[in-house]
């Protein structure tokens, strides 16, 4: 039986290989391993979103899908840095306080906490935190290098520069025959496929210390991270296509002026830096020549990225290998 061609290894195609793999098909992954957004150093699992508050669809069955996920890989012996000590989301005042209660669906759980109530020190101008204690952070590199591990998936180490709904070409000539072929570049990706999207890039600053406990996220995220902490957001203009990131002066200003905003971090140190890029446009089904796509994951590849593979996994594997069943 001819494999599951995955293009892309960032948590979409390294998901959507683990739940393959796991209804029973042969997945192989294509992966350049370069420019993944993926490798993040700290990724929030927070469903309340951006300065409005607002909550994705989808982002209540996504954020229990991803704990479970990382809990069974975690059992199962991976090494994945993570905290589940929720997340803050403090707000300057009571216009945006009301927009987020506007925004907030029934059964989540998010509670209102007075800002001298939190346990850590929050810049002054605060009026509430809402605090959301499903929420967390996770290491994106270690997550979505066990996920790919564990799928047991062939990983050839290439980029794919033509494919079809039944293979693959790589840049070094070689074809490989596929049973379907998944579509999970990105970013980079995307553009590298010829495809016009919104690409955000952004940075996140690696800290000596995490400022705070658990991730504290407006304008900018505070958050924990394997070593340390980060200060980052994608905060860049939006361009039609991925460009190789850089980390101008001014972004860099504004980034620490957002993070101080939120915290005081007179004694904390900047350690390194990790810059990425996301885009936003969700695809997650077969386009008209057969090929299956899951990008566009935008900024909630963590948050939404695992349930989405796992439908996307469970609608392949329903077709069978080869059989000419148009999806
Ligand atoms: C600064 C920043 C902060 C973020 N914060 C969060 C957060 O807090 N929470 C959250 O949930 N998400 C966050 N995200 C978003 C998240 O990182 C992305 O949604 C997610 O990583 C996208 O995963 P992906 O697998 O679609 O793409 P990627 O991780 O970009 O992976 C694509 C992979 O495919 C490979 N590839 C592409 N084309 C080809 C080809 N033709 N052949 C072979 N290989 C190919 C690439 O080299 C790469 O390895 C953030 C993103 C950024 C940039």
């Amino acid at each position: 039986m001819s494999p599951v061609v995955v293009i892309g290894g960032g948590v979409a195609g390294s998901c959507v290989a683990y739940f393959l793999a796991r209804a029973g098909r042969p997945v192989t992954v294509v992966d350049a391993g370069i420019h993944a957004a993926s490798t993040v150093p700290s990724a929030l699992l927070n469903p309340v979103r951006g300065q409005a508050g607002r909550v994705p669809e989808r982002a209540l069955e996504g954020l229990p899908f991803t704990w479970t996920l990382l809990r069974a890989l975690v059992t199962a012996g991976f090494d994945i840095p993570h905290g589940a000590a929720g997340v803050y989301r403090p707000v300057p005042d009571e216009k945006t306080r009301a927009k987020f209660d506007r925004h907030r669906p029934d059964g989540l759980d998010a509670q209102w906490q007075n800002p001298a109530q939190v346990p850590f020190a929050l810049t002054t101008g605060h009026t509430a935190v809402l605090y959301l204690p499903q929420g967390g952070w996770v290491d994106g590199a270690a997550f979505t290098r066990a996920v790919r591990e564990a799928s047991g998936a062939t990983v050839i180490r290439a980029r794919a520069t033509a494919w079809t709904a039944a293979s693959v070409t790589l840049h070094d000539g070689r074809t490989l025959p596929a049973a379907h072929v998944v579509h999970c570049g990105g970013s980079v990706g995307t553009t590298w496929a010829g495809l016009d999207g919104t690409h955000r890039a952004g940075t996140m600053l690696r800290l000596h210390r995490a400022a705070t406990p658990a991730p504290v996220s407006f304008g900018a995220y505070l958050a924990p991270a394997a070593h340390g902490g980060v200060l980052g957001a994608t905060f860049e203009a939006p361009a039609t296509r991925w460009r190789p990131e850089v980390l101008p002066l001014t972004s860099l200003e504004w980034l620490l002026r957002k993070g101080l905003a939120l915290v005081p971090l007179m004694d904390t140190a900047v350690t390194g830096a990790w810059s990425g890029t996301r885009v936003s446009g969700l695809v997650a089904g077969p386009d008209t020549a057969g090929v299956w796509h899951l990008r566009g994951l935008g900024s909630q590849g963590f948050l939404l990225g695992p349930l989405l593979a796992a439908e996307l996994a469970g609608r392949i594997a329903r077709h069978g290998a080869g059989d000419g069943l148009s999806p």
